[in-house]
């Protein structure tokens, strides 16, 4: 793993650094966030961990030019402040994940594992089932090779029901995954979604169950 730390409390980044390469990974130190987005298009970095209290340009606007170069790297936050606000520009402005001062380095380097995880499995999965075919990365879904339109929405929750195929997933952990809707404003909503995708997906030799009471599954249809 190379991660590039952006923390301007010299002896903070000193430890960090040194329980990273500790564990066998490269750590790059920078004490501020202007030089980040050129160091990220000259090295190939795995995550950046990004202190938002900052001198010069903050943690925050360091983020936004790093988005804005179109760099997708997973990015941790590190607040000082156990100010809510703070959190929430983080993570509006692209923000992977974050943590509060103090934490435990433990703590940060098991964050920053699951980050990374969680990032090469978006890039590369691809889910096959029957026929049908979803690449993760591309947000794409196929049907005999031939593209199928989905939304965004329908994207996010055909890829759950994927990864979960067999299996019963509630509708609340359906409904918790598509950004602006809650369990409780979008039961109707979810069941159009579902029928939609219903309708594109089982042409694909695959069936979409409403399980009365508890959910939904995905799985093979049976042979005709
Ligand atoms: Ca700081």
């Amino acid at each position: 793993m190379h991660i590039l730390l952006v923390e301007d409390d010299s002896p903070l980044a000193e430890s960090i650094a040194a329980a990273m390469r500790a564990r066998g990974w490269r750590a790059d130190v920078s004490a501020r966030g202007e030089p980040v987005p050129a160091s990220l298009l000259k090295d190939d970095y795995d995550a950046l961990v990004l202190d938002i209290g900052l001198p010069g340009i903050d943690g925050i606007e360091t983020l936004r030019r790093v988005r804005e170069q179109g760099s997708y790297l997973p990015v941790l936050m590190l607040t000082a402040r156990d100010g809510v606000d703070d959190r929430v520009l983080g993570l509006e402005g692209g923000a992977d994940d974050y943590l509060v001062k103090p934490f435990a380095l433990s703590e940060l380097l098991a964050r920053l594992r699951a980050l990374v995880r969680r990032h090469e499995l978006r890039r590369s999965e691809t889910l096959v089932l029957s026929a049908l075919r979803y690449d993760a990365g591309a947000r794409r879904a196929t049907i005999d090779e031939q593209p199928i339109r989905l939304s965004a929405r329908e994207c996010i929750v055909l890829q759950y029901l994927m990864i979960k195929t067999g299996q019963i997933v509630a509708r609340d952990q359906l409904t918790a995954l598509v950004p602006g809707w809650d369990a409780a404003t979008s039961d109707n909503a979810l069941e159009l979604l579902i029928s939609r995708l219903r309708a594109k997906i089982e042409p694909g030799g695959v069936r979409l169950r409403t399980v009365r009471g508890l959910g939904y599954l995905l799985e093979l249809a049976a042979p005709a």
